[in-house]
């Protein structure tokens, strides 16, 4: 079989499995289990806006119901049984890649994993919900869905410029990765102290001490019968996906989902979307990549950043061209699953300072639309940004020996 015979093959049989997958997996979907431990509640806590769609079942229906995109698929399906949905919006009818990127890189040319010819437009993936009890971005992703199906979100409102620019783009959003975390979770965190806040999160050991933010880290997974409350961070098993990143032994199927879906669609960048309890930005990232990719990343990090803060979103003026630190996490994965940049962008919960009395006050209070917002102005900047110069530099069209 030559090359052109094995990409038609296998283009003829990848149509197929994109439409056995869609109806099979409805079909086949499994039941939902009710969650493990008893969702957190906090009296008081404000009542969502309408447009703040965020629950499991509420993620599930939009996309189920979604018409615009040209493909759609349940990549996964979490320890509890929900369905983690992504949508493509763009041409995805490629064949599927003749070799990884790993040995592509080092072949004989790089087209030999991104096709030849490869996709007429760069690939972005959106992941919002990797850590369940981080809801912001998760609502933005549902606007975005809502406004890519309909021309306008849950508020009513049109991005003419960012639909222009994710129409440059093939574009695929994961509006919820670890669904299990969702469903334990409230709708927000809005107004919440930080001890609220960490404990929603990270949950509680038995004995109610929070299990921390560096200390969830120090179990993988968290070991369940120890804690009253595993938090929205980990999947229902309590595993942390962001942190699923021993090559070799990924532990969960939403992680290896994400990582499948980069490396087939060929993904050039990734944003990755969180929220912790400052003022939102995007954070610096790991210096374990290519020299220039990360350069590259860290430049769009500022870019971001300043659009931010220009949109009053952060009162602080950010430190440009920070240095990147040695953090593994998925995101490093992303990068050698497809060769993508990966950036994460951290919203804000509730304030622009954690409510942490007596040492730290917050100055101010995000609108529910602001607390979304940044996930919008993060993905102008990105999207901009790689359409003025592309993402990667894949390779040259020289096919060097061997
Ligand atoms: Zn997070």
């Amino acid at each position: 079989m030559n090359r052109r015979e094995f990409m038609t093959g296998m283009a003829a049989g990848a149509a197929l499995p994109a439409l056995a997958a869609g109806s099979a997996c409805a079909g086949a979907r499994p039941a939902v289990e009710p969650t493990r431990f008893k969702p957190i509640e906090f009296p008081g806590l404000a009542p969502r806006p309408d447009f703040w769609k965020v629950r499991p079942q509420e993620i599930a229906d939009l996309c189920a119901r979604a018409a615009k995109c040209s493909r759609k698929e349940i990549i996964a399906h979490t320890p509890l049984g929900h369905p983690v949905y992504a949508l493509f919006y763009g041409d995805f009818n490629d064949a599927p890649p003749q070799t990884n990127w790993s040995a592509g890189l080092s072949s004989t040319t790089w087209k030999n994993y991104m096709g030849d010819p490869p996709p007429a437009k760069q690939t972005f993936l959106f992941v919002a919900g990797i850590h369940g009890a981080e809801p912001e971005c998760v609502a933005g992703a549902m606007n975005l869905i809502q406004m890519l199906e309909t021309g306008a979100d849950f508020r009513g409102r049109a991005d003419g410029a960012l639909l222009d620019l994710i129409s440059r783009y093939r574009f695929i959003v994961v509006p919820c990765a670890n669904m299990d975390g969702r469903a334990i979770s409230p709708d927000h965190l809005r107004g919440l102290g930080w001890r609220d806040f960490r404990a929603a999160s990270q949950g509680t050991w038995k004995d109610g001490s929070l299990i921390g933010w560096r200390g969830s880290k120090s179990w993988f997974p968290l070991p369940l019968d120890k804690v009253s409350y595993p938090g929205g961070y980990p999947n229902a098993d309590g595993y942390n996906i962001m942190h699923d990143a021993a090559p070799g032994h990924i532990r969960t199927a939403e992680a290896r989902a994400l990582l499948r879906l980069a490396e087939r669609w060929r993904v050039d960048a990734v944003l990755n979307g969180h929220s912790y309890e400052y003022a939102p930005s995007v954070i610096t990232p790991s210096s374990i990549d290519a020299p220039e990719k990360v350069v590259r990343a860290n430049a769009i990090a500022d870019r971001a950043n300043a659009a931010i803060h220009a949109a009053g979103l952060n009162p602080r003026k950010p430190k440009a061209n920070r240095p990147p630190r040695g953090i593994i996490n998925l995101n490093t994965m992303f990068a050698l699953a497809s060769g993508a940049l990966a950036l994460t962008l951290e919203c804000s919960v509730s304030f622009d300072r954690p409510l942490k009395p007596p040492k730290v006050k917050p100055t101010r209070t995000y609108t529910f639309d602001e607390l979304m917002e940044p996930v919008f102005v993060t993905l102008r900047e990105y999207l901009a940004d790689g359409l003025e110069r592309p993402f990667l530099v894949r390779g040259d069209d020289r096919v060097f020996g061997d």
